[in-house]
Order: structure tokens, then C-alpha cells, then sequence
């Protein structure tokens, strides 16, 4: 019981201290990636993570939940505070539990939603035919403009008028834009659909109020811990009183069993660092690196989708540039940029290829890197890019990488940070 890692298990302890290297050593840029602070992995590792606490604070089916209960009280209150929702819940696993809990309150069988659709950037839990959304719902579905590459609200109108769905699902996994809730909120009001904002992505810059606000507008809203709200990996719904109720029977008994009292204390955490002053400074940097990516991308060539960002990420077209998403997120990977291929609207590649790459500037940001650094790796990437196949290019952008990752420390304390 006593012996650590390193002696328990040599395999498992070489491939964590290789993941931390390798954090320390590239540039991360997958938009829905970050880092956690030394406090919230402290409550990751910590012995909550022995306790069965079925049920919720005051209400538990197991003994001994009284330190757990001051946890989820906590975070339960902070959520609220953070985001003015008259109730939380802050069990759900991830971002796609907390969706399906929503679904199973307000919706049966086969009722229909209207979402964005997965190529367009939306999110697999919303209807996708092949996640438990679509075979449960009828899914029907919005894009964007082809012109402008945003979301076209009157096609979003023309079809809830003619699908009548019970739930409209705002909210995207690669839209650079601002999620316009007002729009979409006039829409369900005129088809009497519900209207749930999935902010997994943009929770961060909500919570600072640098993006338009879901509440009033949605009945319920749910979102990630994990993204740009630098928290443990988890989800949260939050809603009007008038849900509570079905919400968190759907969340425990209806979905889940015992929840991750470890988990829901590092959301704890997160959830008051995002109340201190400095976490709008952080989020506004976010912004700010967003944007000089964008800058930077276009400067060098760059077709950005949708001409540009309001919030941490970018997409990027690169049909032009003779390359797919898959061949450039290869190339990346090599000089130490880890990126996603990502399908960029109509795209006529299929998604293992993809025309695009999605960046996102969450995780750079919280090394503290600003827009200087931003235009540098516009400048790394734009030359490995066009380096193609060519060892020693690669090799000496590579080592400029490892450079600016050293200057930008991550984690120094103990092994696994
Ligand atoms: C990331 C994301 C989720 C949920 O992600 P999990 O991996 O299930 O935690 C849900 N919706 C959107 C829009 C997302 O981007």
C-alpha cells in the first residue's frame, strides 16, 4: 500500500513521466486541451477518490459523506455564483454525460433535436448517428453559411418550423465565433422547443464574460470543466429550478452510479480559481493569443474559416496550401506542435483526412506565452509546413520549439507535474 509508483509499477510510472515530458517539451494547441493547476491535481490524487457518495450533499445512500458533502456544496455554489444559474449539478463524468442526463430529463424517445451538425462543427452528443444521441433522437441538423462560414439563423428557423423539434442544442466544438444565445433563444420561443447552450469549449470565457451569456436565454446549460474553464476533466449542467428536479434523477439514479468525489473536488477548486481576479486576466489573454494566431496565419497565407475568431480558436483551411489536415497535423507533430485535423464546412474531404486544422490558444496561454510567442508559432508552423519532407528544415524548427517550451515552463515540482 505504501510503496510508490515508481517501485509498483515501472511501466505505468515510465509512460506518466513520459506524458509529462512530453507536455513540457511541444506546444499544445488542441483547442479543448489545458493545464490544471498543482492545487487541482493535488485533489485529483487525494483520497476522495476512495468514497461512495450515491446520491447528493445531504442525501447520500452511504455513510461517512460528510467531508465529500462540504466538496460538492462547494462546487455546486461557486458554479452558481460563477455562471447566475438558479441550480447546478456537478456530477455528470464529462461533457457528453452531462448532455445525455439533459436529453433523458426533457425529451423521450425519438423526439426530435435540432443541433449543429458534426462537419459543420458541432459535437458528436448532439445527434450524431453514430453516438447514443442519434439512435435515441431524431436529429436534424444546422451548418453554416457557405459564404460567410457562420451559422445562417434563418436556416436554423426555416427548419425548427418545419421539424418541430422539442430541444434546440446551441453551442459548437470548431466555431470560432461567438454563439449568438439571443438568436437562437427567439427561435424556440417561436417553436416552443426548449434550448439547451452545450459551452463546453467557451465555459472559461463565459465564466469571465467575455462571451455573450447563456442564461437568461437557455433553459438549461451544460459545459466541460476540462477546456477553457482549466479544470479536472468532467462535466456540469446548469439550469432553471424548474429542471432540478429531473436533472439530478437523471444524472444519479438515471445515468450514473457513485460520482468522482476526487473529480468534483478539483472542479471545487478550478471553479474558485475562476472566481479570483486573475482568471479574467487569463481569459481576456486567451483572447488576445487567439487572435494573434489568426494575425499571424493570415499574414503568412492562411485562409482562416469564417475569416477570423471571437473566441480561442482558430480554424484553418489549408485546401490551398496543397495539404489535408491529416498530412499537416502529421508534419506538426514532428517539430513538436500537437494540433487536431478538423473537417472545415462542405468540406469535400472525408474526416480521417479533413481540409482543416483547429487551433486553439487555452493551454499556450496558461504557460503563460502571449502574443509574441503566437506569432512566433505562426512562423514555426508556416515553415514546416512548406519544409514538406525536408529532415533538416523540420529538425531546426524543432529545436526552436523545444527553445520556447523551455522558457515557458510547465509544472516543475515533482515527477508527475
Ligand atoms: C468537448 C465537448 C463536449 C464533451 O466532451 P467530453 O469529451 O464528453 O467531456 C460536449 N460538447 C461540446 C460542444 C464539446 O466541444
Amino acid at each position: 500500500m505504501l510503496s510508490p509508483l515508481l517501485q509498483v509499477d515501472p511501466e505505468i510510472f515510465e509512460a506518466i513521466t513520459g506524458e509529462v515530458r512530453r507536455q513540457q517539451t511541444s506546444l499544445e494547441l488542441i483547442a479543448s486541451e489545458n493545464f490544471v493547476s498543482v492545487a487541482v491535481m493535488e485533489a485529483l490524487g487525494s483520497v476522495m477518490t476512495n468514497k461512495y457518495a450515491e446520491g447528493y450533499p445531504g442525501a447520500r445512500y452511504y455513510g461517512g459523506c460528510d467531508f465529500v458533502d462540504i466538496a460538492e456544496r462547494l462546487a455546486i455554489e461557486r458554479a452558481r455564483t460563477i455562471f447566475g444559474a438558479e441550480h447546478a449539478n456537478v456530477q455528470p463524468h464529462s461533457g457528453t454525460q452531462a448532455n445525455m442526463a439533459v436529453y433523458f430529463a426533457l425529451l423521450e424517445r425519438g423526439d426530435t433535436i435540432l443541433s449543429m451538425e458534426l462537419s459543420m462543427g458541432g459535437h458528436l452528443s448532439h445527434g450524431y448517428k453514430k453516438n447514443f444521441s442519434g439512435h435515441s433522437y431524431h436529429s436534424v441538423f444546422y451548418g453554416v453559411d457557405r459564404k460567410t462560414e457562420q451559422i445562417d439563423f434563418d436556416q436554423v428557423r426555416a427548419l425548427a418550423l418545419e421539424h418541430r423539434p422539442k430541444l434546440i442544442i446551441c453551442g459548437a466544438s470548431a466555431y470560432s465565433r461567438f454563439i449568438q444565445f439571443s438568436r437562437f433563444a427567439e427561435i424556440a420561443r417561436e417553436v416552443d422547443a426548449y434550448l439547451m447552450a452545450d459551452i463546453a469549449h467557451i465555459a472559461g470565457l463565459v465564466a469571465a464574460k467575455l462571451h455573450p451569456d447563456p442564461f437568461p436565454y437557455c433553459d438549461v446549460v451544460t459545459a466541460t470543466t476540462h477546456k477553457t474553464m482549466r479544470g479536472p476533466r468532467g462535466g456540469i449542467i446548469l439550469c432553471r429550478q424548474e429542471h432540478q428536479k429531473s436533472i439530478d434523477a437523471q444524472v444519479f439514479p438515471g445515468m450514473q452510479g457513485g460520482p468522482l468525489m476526487h473529480v468534483i473536488a478539483g472542479k471545487a477548486i478550478a471553479l474558485k480559481e475562476a472566481m479570483a481576479p486573475d482568471f479574467r486576466v487569463y481569459q481576456e489573454q486567451i483572447l488576445k493569443n487567439a487572435r494573434a494566431l489568426a494575425l499571424g496565419l493570415e499574414k503568412r497565407g492562411f485562409r482562416l474559416v469564417s475569416g477570423g475568431t471571437d473566441n480561442h480558436m482558430v480554424l484553418i483551411d489549408l485546401s490551398a496550401k496543397g495539404l489535408t489536415g491529416q498530412q499537416a497535423t502529421q508534419i506538426l507533430e514532428r517539430v513538436g506542435i500537437t494540433a487536431n485535423k478538423n473537417l472545415i464546412p462542405y468540406d469535400p474531404r472525408p474526416a480521417t483526412e479533413a481540409s482543416g486544422i483547429r487551433l486553439g490558444s487555452p493551454a499556450l496561454t496558461s504557460r503563460r506565452m502571449r502574443e509574441p510567442e503566437m506569432d512566433q508559432i505562426c512562423a514555426f508552423i508556416d515553415q514546416a509546413l512548406s519544409a514538406a519532407d525536408d529532415q533538416a528544415k523540420l529538425d531546426k524548427i524543432h529545436a526552436q520549439v523545444l527553445e520556447l517550451c523551455e522558457a515557458y515552463p510547465l509544472y516543475q515540482r515533482s515527477y508527475h507535474m
